[in-house]
């Protein structure tokens, strides 16, 4: 079973942090131990694994928004090249372990979903397998 979440970005770059919703799946699903994927069908939205912490979020949209500025000469004809540029250079999935029936994740590792071209309603998608 594939699971799928919806998540309503608000700002034109942002984190979310979805954490709670993909361990809940993994939870849901009955499986012991295994792996997850999480997995964004977006070109202009990336996964991510890091700290929730607001300084870092910016922090990391600013060096983004520097290495790839909004405004440039892109050939890309939707005026969002930065965007596909920034969620390309994240990327758009992730594994984890699953232990115990949770996935395993560092103290300070939360799973993101760096919003690049908002504000939209975005899919998260989520398949827990045993093994
Ligand atoms: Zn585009």
């Amino acid at each position: 079973m594939i699971e799928e979440l919806a998540v309503k970005t608000r700002e034109g770059a942002e984190l979310i942090d979805v954490t709670a919703e993909v361990q809940a799946i993994a939870e849901k699903s009955g499986v012991k131990n295994g792996i997850c994927v999480v997995y964004v069908p977006h070109t202009t939205v990336g996964l991510l694994i890091n700290e929730n912490e607001p300084g870092f979020h910016s922090d990391l949209i600013g060096v983004l928004d520097r290495l790839v500025p909004q405004k440039g000469s892109y050939r890309h004809p939707d005026g969002n090249a930065h965007a596909h540029i920034k969620a390309g250079l994240i990327g758009s999935e992730k594994h984890f372990i699953v232990r115990d029936g949770r996935l395993v994740l560092g103290t300070w590792q939360s799973v993101f979903l760096c919003e690049f071209d908002g504000p939209r309603t975005r899919s998260v998608m989520v398949k827990v397998m045993e093994g």
